[in-house]
């Protein structure tokens, strides 16, 4: 008899994980009768780090399966905007003439005395191997990518939309993207120039693709002896996607190697790993306030509603007993983990999606991009004011040259920074508790911009759909009063206070006149809000990053509440733990790691 332990994930972010043991009877055979899919290298996520993985797994010999819970490829890094960290001595770097090594790497992305203006440290909490890893890769997979047909411009690497890259020498590469050139987009969005060609390069390969499947456990074998259990497999779900109005489900871009099935559920063996590419966990509000209970439910994430950073992958590993780690890295005060939003008047805000994406029935609305912060104010869930509006854009980690001068780890380098918290205040005040916060979680709730006809042309907004979407995230009305009423959203605790909103803007129009903001010092306030109709328009900042996740190790194995290995378990990506860096560097460089070590495995049997 052969004791299987599932961990069974439920879909919704909202409902919890059970765990349940599966018997089987008639030994390791009946395991393999179960099997509806089998490979040697199964891939969880098809993202930055799920097809660096899958490629590199495919190079070293193994079959590869990747199962994706969405209908296209791609995840984040699809509509990403294909800044891309890596450095440790690219070609690039030595084209244009600039010094850098894995020892550079490695020092900078340790350095405990490097911190952000409002005083947090970009490195600290860094863990030590997993850096060596990057460090000694991070070249590496720049060639690996060239290699499978990513373009990157041909100018200097800088720090250029850069994040906590290091002090010590520009790494920052941008990929060449073209709007079209047969590279289909969710969004038209630089990220889809490493994306789409690494699929083809994936497929090319013979990587089979398992699209509408969500994997909902991980399936351990029991320990024997002093022989921990192996990982052999998963169980995924059916999560087939339509769209309003659009009853067939969609589908991806290309299927030349898709898996064809719509069975309700699925068994995948894997002969030799899993690989977790699952991309974090931000969208799963459970999991996000475990490391910072401030981070309730008005808050959106970026990059949804392409894919969900829902925490599945880690939930699946926990059941089977792995560590999380590096957690310090992921609260509100850490760089641009949590960001302004870009468009308002849409639940979407933090990029302006296309009209022809095929989500656009979801996301409903491109949203409004502001010009100038002096024409509107932001008031939280009460209707009152609570920042200098021009001062709300998120702040960055340390990148090259930004500590100057800079001496390797010694302590003199944080007080080279200028401490300046105003752009985290920002945040800390978004989130602040008002009025309106109650049990059980004292949400914070959305906050709102207010203004006028007059910004409205200003601005040049047009302030109907699919402009704006007037189903939660956009109001009007020819009072103040009228408007306070009409804001109904499904994270408004209660309706904004018309007294409290119509006091706000009389005070703010007062120091329009006095040209002196009293309460919050936004410089020399320009524009009365006088002229109906008065708008209210969703800006609500969001989460981004996923800083924290599981342990893994240099080889990028997961590890468990023992410090021990998880036999044939990797993780790769924002759904890896230790790793303070925002984006596709860190994820692909831990793709190409993990699916290298994978293919290394012997097979199970
Ligand atoms: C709008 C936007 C702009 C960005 N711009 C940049 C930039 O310019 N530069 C930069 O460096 N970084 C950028 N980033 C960040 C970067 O895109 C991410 O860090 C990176 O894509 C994360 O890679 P990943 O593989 O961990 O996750 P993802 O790329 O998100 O891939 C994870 C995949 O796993 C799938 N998945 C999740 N759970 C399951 C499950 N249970 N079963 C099956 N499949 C599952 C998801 O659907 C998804 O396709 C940006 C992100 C966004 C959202």
């Amino acid at each position: 008899m052969v004791i299987i332990r599932m961990a069974i994930l439920k879909d919704d972010l909202s409902r919890k994980n059970s765990m349940t043991t599966v018997t089987v009877d008639g030994g390791a055979d009946a395991v393999g009768a179960r099997w509806d899919l089998e490979a040697d290298v199964v891939i969880i996520g098809s993202g930055a780090a799920g097809l660096p993985a899958a490629v590199k797994a495919a190079d070293g010999g193994a079959s590869v399966i990747v199962v994706e819970t969405n209908y296209d490829i791609g995840g984040h890094a699809i509509v990403s905007g294909g800044n891309t960290p890596l450095g440790g001595g690219t070609s690039a770097q030595k084209k244009y003439g600039i010094e850098d090594s894995p020892e550079l790497v490695f020092r900078d992305l340790t350095d405990w005395s490097v911190v952000q203006p409002n005083g947090w440290p970009d490195y600290r909490y860094n863990d030590r191997a997993v850096m060596r890893a990057f460090a000694d890769h991070c070249a590496l997979t720049y060639e690996f990518l060239l290699e499978n047909g990513v373009k990157f411009k041909d100018i200097p690497p800088d720090n250029q939309g850069g994040h906590n890259l290091g002090n010590s020498a520009p790494r920052e590469n941008h990929l060449a993207w073209t709007k079209g050139a047969g590279l289909e987009s969710p969004n038209a969005r630089g990220g889809t120039s490493m994306i789409r060609p690494l699929e083809a390069s994936a497929r090319a390969k013979g990587v089979r693709f398992l699209l509408n499947y969500k994997m909902a456990s991980l399936i351990r074998e029991p320990s024997s002896g002093q022989e921990a259990g192996r990982v052999i497999g998963i169980a995924a779900r059916y999560t087939p996607r339509t769209m309003p109005g659009q009853p067939a489900p969609l589908k991806g871009f290309r299927s030349d190697g898709n898996i064809e099935t719509t069975q309700s559920s699925v068994h995948i063996r894997a002969r030799k790993a899993v690989i977790l590419a699952t991309g974090g966990s931000t969208g799963n509000l459970n999991f996000r306030r475990m490391f910072d209970p401030r981070l309730t439910g008005a808050l959106q994430v970026a990059g949804e509603p392409y894919t969900f950073q829902d925490g599945s992958g880690e939930l699946a590993a926990m059941a089977i007993g792995a560590s999380l780690w590096g957690l310090a890295n992921q609260i509100l005060e850490n760089g641009d983990n949590i960001r302004t939003q870009r468009a308002l008047a849409t639940k979407y805000n933090y990029m302006t999606w296309e009209l022809e994406s095929p989500i656009f029935p979801l996301v409903r609305a491109t949203g409004l991009g502001v010009k100038d912060w002096q024409d509107l104010i932001l008031v939280n869930q009460v209707g009152k004011r609570f920042y200098d509006e021009t001062k709300g854009d998120y702040p960055h980690g340390n990148v090259h040259n930004e500590v100057s001068p800079y001496t390797p780890h010694d302590y003199r380098n944080s007080e080279r920074i200028k401490f300046n918290p105003t752009k985290y205040n920002f945040f800390n005040a978004a989130v602040a508790m008002n009025e309106y916060s109650e049990p059980p979680d004292y949400s914070a709730g959305p906050v709102w911009a207010i203004f006028d006809a007059g910004a409205v042309e200003r601005e040049q907004w047009k302030v109907t759909p699919p402009y704006v979407d007037p189903d939660g995230y956009f109001f009007s009305a020819k009072t103040l009063p009228e408007l306070a009423a009409a804001i109904k959203n499904p994270y408004q605790a209660k309706p904004v206070d018309g007294a409290a909103l119509q006091a706000t803007v009389a005070r703010y129009n007062s120091f329009v006149d006095s040209g002196a903001d009293l309460d919050f010092g936004k410089p020399q306030p320009r524009h009365k809000i006088q002229t109906p109709p008065f708008c209210a328009a969703w800006a609500t900042p969001l989460v981004h990053d996923s800083r924290a996740g599981l342990r893994i190790n240099a080889k990028c194995q997961v590890m468990d509440m023992n410090g021990e290995v998880i036999p044939g378990l990797y993780c790769a990506g924002e759904s890896a733990g230790g790793f303070n860096q925002h984006g596709l560097g860190r994820c692909t460089t831990q793709g190409y790691i993990a699916g290298k070590s994978a293919a290394a495995e012997k097979p199970d049997r």
